[in-house]
């Protein structure tokens, strides 16, 4: 059977762990953590990157950070993880949810501007599959409304819009490291803050509370709780452990892209036919081969086309229920406007296996398998 996702394994995890362990140092906020906070920040062209312990607390920070009060309201997809939704509901916000775009799933820029009230805070994009949302508009729209904009891209790590790395662009940006990422350290992520004046705000939060890194920098003779906060601080083993595939992660990187191309490649001709949709990439985006994603032309041939790609030894799976059809999403949000894309197409789309490491071998399996389905 061939898997849908393999974990990424660079081969030099252990090493660094080992070194993490041998500095007696496994607790937040060590080396570790800070080296892969400035590789983020090098690499990304971002002010401050903060390492958290998921892409979901990454999102509560954000969340947190907006100031969000009672009856504030969230535009986000329906079309999304449910952690996206998740820490703005902690936060206290409604939840208010807008159509995707088909051609690459993302938020439609053009139905938020109708979404907005008196009670509006926060647009948040995701980028889904690393494919950048239609970031300019979506910040010209945030500018004339006076919202903020967090960026969920949490799959968006190393893609970019227009040259700007994802996670970069809106006030805040969330990237996560989960297993089921390009870049892993088990359980985690990392906020991204554009403005530096939320830099103390943010270290305050995820230590507790606390101005513990103003007291560890010497700006303050001895550190006390001043605020709110909680603890968002990655153990230096997880650190250690995402810092050995960052150091590889232009090999991870084209190593998904040369399987997704070769996937596409493939399958063009069965878009041309009219048999599927494959994912469209706007002009300006450069995507992280995060997931090649497929739509068949209704829920069952879809679930007869996963189907047959089990008969064939090959797993593939299917996501996202829409987010305003949940129990919590009933409780917790509205859909502004008509839901014209999100359920429909959410109910024909279907990811193949795709992961750092995928053989030749294996994926050529993928692709007879999928292309056998019309035969
Ligand atoms: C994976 C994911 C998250 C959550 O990340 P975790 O690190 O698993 O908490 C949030 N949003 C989206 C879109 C994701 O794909």
């Amino acid at each position: 059977m061939i898997s849908f996702n393999v974990p990424p394994l660079v081969g030099t995890e252990l090493d660094y762990v080992k070194k993490a362990i041998e500095n007696h140092k496994i607790c937040g906020d060590g080396p570790f953590t800070k080296e892969c906070n400035a590789w983020l920040a090098n690499r990304f062209g971002a002010q401050k990157v903060l390492l958290t312990t998921s892409g979901t607390t990454a999102l509560e920070m954000a969340a947190l950070m907006c100031d969000l009060e009672p009856g504030d309201e969230v535009i986000l997809p329906s079309f999304t993880f449910s952690s996206t939704a998740t820490a703005f509901v902690l936060a206290g916000a409604k939840l208010v949810f807008v159509d995707v775009r088909p051609d690459t799933m993302n938020i439609d820029e053009t139905k938020i501007e109708a979404a907005i009230t008196d009670k509006t805070k926060v647009i948040c994009a995701m980028h889904y599959a690393g494919v950048a949302c239609e970031m300019d508009t979506i910040m010209d729209i945030a500018r004339r409304h006076g919202l903020k904009v967090v960026e969920d891209a949490a799959q968006g790590v190393m893609s970019t819009y227009k040259g700007k790395a994802l996670g970069t662009i809106g006030d805040f940006g969330c990237f996560s490291f989960h297993e089921t990422k390009n870049y892993s350290m088990g359980e985690g992520g990392a906020l991204l803050i554009r403005d530096p004046e939320y830099n103390e705000r943010a270290e305050i939060l995820r230590e507790k509370g606390t101005n513990r890194a103003k007291f560890f920098r010497g700006q303050v003779d001895k550190y006390t709780w001043v605020d709110y906060g909680s603890s968002y601080l990655p153990s230096e083993m997880n650190a250690a452990y995402l810092y050995a595939q960052l150091l590889e992660a232009d090999r991870i990187n084209n190593d998904r892209l040369a399987s997704w191309n070769a996937y596409y490649e493939a399958f063009a001709p069965l878009e041309q036919a009219g048999k599927v949709e494959l994912p469209a990439l706007p002009e300006g985006c450069v995507h992280n081969a995060h997931m090649f994603w497929l739509k068949l032309h209704d829920l069952e041939e879809r679930t007869a086309f996963i189907q047959h790609l089990k008969d064939n030894g090959v797993l593939a799976v299917f996501h996202y229920i829409p987010l305003h059809s949940a129990p919590a999403g009933l409780k917790f949000g509205v859909f502004s406007g008509e839901d014209v894309y999100t359920t429909r197409e959410s109910e024909r789309l279907v990811r193949l296996p795709l992961y750092y490491g995928l053989t030749e071998e294996d994926r050529n399996t993928v692709i007879r398998s999928v292309l056998s389905f019309w035969k």
